[in-house]
């Protein structure tokens, strides 16, 4: 297998895009690929001021090299969950944050659950749900809330995740199953800063194959927690993202139809914005201040007292 550029060996095949290249113009690609995603779809120029979510796994991180490489002002967030259960699932990661920004003298900002609310989500999840699988459901509560916290106290422009495309499609492929319009509505690369307090979010590897990403972090070197969160195991994404693969292995770029074809759909009006939970009516919070649709309080704020109540009574 030979590079289509310069003829030397090839180290990756990629037959969703009928192309084979060596690992110097695979890497050269990938930023380009990615670079290409940015300006499609509008997302951020270098006068912004961008916040990238980091969790220690490849993507982000992977991210975080090329938005430095491309002239991005970046910093990162990374949001420790007190997941240390069966595996240290959150200090692993963590190190992996620490070591990439410190290593490339990069900023990172850093929340630490536990230390900030007194419990981590593990613990909180069980005085709040009552099955394991509701830890991911508080898990997300609480990183949206501190995604938004952060991104809006240090005045970023755009809030960016790692959010592949294996990822996305696998979140298409369950809000189709389940016809959820409002979730097909407000599915999108870029989501617009919105006048009730939500900064612009964006994710620029929306049209990136996790395997891209591999390949980009193993020929770069860089360094990234490799294991799953242990409440990951089980989740529906998951399995959708087998499903995904296995007729993916069967028609190459497969994936890559099913979600672009959807944004093509999206734009030539398939559906309804208004159908967007972004076009309900939100005010502040009395609590935190944050945009909220409930009446007084938000939801994780409320969710946050209940715990903590139930945690000292
Ligand atoms: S799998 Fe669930 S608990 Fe683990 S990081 Fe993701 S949302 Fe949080
Ligand atoms: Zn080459
Ligand atoms: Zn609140």
């Amino acid at each position: 297998m030979r590079c289509r550029r310069c003829d030397s060996k090839a180290v990756i095949n990629m037959r969703q895009h009928k192309l084979s290249l060596c690992a110097e113009h695979f890497i050269a690609w990938f930023q380009d690929h990615v670079a290409r995603t940015i300006e499609r779809h509008h997302m951020f120029s270098k006068d912004d001021r961008l916040l990238l979510a980091v969790s220690g796994g490849k993507d982000s991180l992977v991210l975080w090299d090329i938005l430095i490489h491309l002239g991005y002002n970046t910093d990162g967030l990374y949001i420790n969950l007190g997941i240390n259960e069966e595996i240290s699932y959150s200090d692993q990661s963590a190190e992996k944050c620490f070591r990439y920004a410190e290593k490339n003298h990069l900023f990172l900002h850093q929340v630490n659950i536990p230390q900030k609310y007194g419990l981590s989500i593990p613990d909180a999840a069980k005085k709040s749900y009552r099955s394991k699988n509701r830890t991911c459901a508080l898990c997300g509560l609480t990183k949206r809330h501190v995604f938004n916290e952060i991104a809006t106290k240090y005045q970023y422009d755009v809030l960016l995740t790692g959010h592949n495309l294996d990822d996305e499609a696998s979140v298409l492929f369950g809000n189709t199953v389940n016809w959820l319009g409002k979730y097909l509505a407000r599915q999108s690369p870029v989501l617009e800063a919105s006048s009730s307090g939500f900064t612009k979010k964006a994710k620029p590897l929306c049209r990136a194959y996790e395997r891209e990403t591999t390949a980009y972090a193993i020929i770069k070197g860089i360094s990234y927690f490799e294991q799953e969160c242990p409440f990951a195991a089980g989740a529906t994404t998951l399995s959708n993202k087998v499903l995904l693969n296995d007729i993916e292995a069967e028609t190459p770029g497969f994936k890559q139809r099913f979600y672009l074809s959807f944004l093509k759909a999206k734009e030539e009006g398939l559906f309804d914005p208004s159908l967007s939970d972004r076009n309900t009516d939100f005010q502040p919070c009395s609590r935190c201040g944050q945009p909220t649709s409930n009446p007084e309080v938000c939801n994780f704020c409320r969710t946050w007292e209940n715990i903590l109540v139930s945690r000292d009574s």
